[in-house]
């Protein structure tokens, strides 16, 4: 499988700019290329499909990548099948997954990944490159037929994983709590990824990018650190 993936867990860090945290992984992701299809169904804020491509248009541009977003094509299908790299923005997950289906574009996107199409995912566009949507942060706000997302990898991701604040009086549930309780109905592992880390794809290696250890959820074992060196590969075996 010749899969390319950068899988972001926000676009956005603490102190940078719109992408410039992984302006590196993405140049590197996108090498050769001239043109992302950017798909913007995911409305963070509920903002236009017609701004959230302006804002990612502006990022790509200065790094010489021009950018055209889904919502312009009559035949969403067919731009997916011609695009030379596919970027999903971030926003909520429910809502891009929704569009995704009534679009008919989860078979070509599947499909373009298969043969090697470069594909990029930050936060929901993340969430959705995984196994099922059941471990997203975000509200149901609309209703969607089915949890099951691309499938571009066997697992599944939290994007944004926050750790407990040991001085926190909260008394909600914790992301650990939450995974644990994903794991009584599902099997498949979950990474946890904290704000400024990415998963980088090649074919059937993986790595874990950026300054953080990744938080990794199996169902019959505890939660467990990897570092950026560590091998992550096992994670991309069907479970
Ligand atoms: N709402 C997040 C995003 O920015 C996704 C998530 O937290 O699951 O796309």
């Amino acid at each position: 499988m010749s899969r390319n993936l950068l899988l972001i867990s926000t676009s956005t860090t603490h102190g940078t700019g719109y992408l410039e945290h992984a302006e590196q992984e993405i140049r590197a992701l996108l090498e050769g290329k001239k043109s992302v299809l950017f798909i913007p169904y995911a409305r963070p804020g509920g903002i236009s499909h017609k701004d959230y491509t302006s804002k990612a248009r502006e990022a790509f541009e200065k790094w010489g990548i021009s950018v055209s977003g889904l919502h312009e094509y009559d035949d969403a299908p067919k731009a997916v099948k011609e695009a030379e790299a596919v970027f999903i923005g971030g926003g909520n997950t429910f809502v891009l997954l929704r569009q995704l289906y009534q679009n008919k574009v989860v078979e070509p996107l599947r499909e373009r990944v298969r043969q090697g199409m470069p594909y990029m995912g930050t936060s929901a566009g993340t969430n959705v490159a995984g196994k099922t949507i059941g471990t997203t942060n975000d509200m149901p706000i609309v209703h969607v037929k089915t949890f099951d997302a691309l499938q571009l990898v066997p697992f599944n991701i939290n994007p944004h994983f926050q750790d407990p604040d040991p001085g926190s009086t909260h008394m909600g549930e914790t992301r650990d709590t939450r995974i644990a309780e994903f794991h009584h109905h599902n099997q498949q592992p979950v990474i946890g990824l904290r704000e400024g880390s990415m998963l980088r794809v090649q074919g059937d290696k993986m790595k874990l990018l950026g300054p953080h250890t990744a938080r990794v959820f199996l169902q019959t074992d505890k939660p467990m650190e990897f570092k950026p060196s560590d091998d992550l590969n096992f994670l991309l075996d069907v479970y």
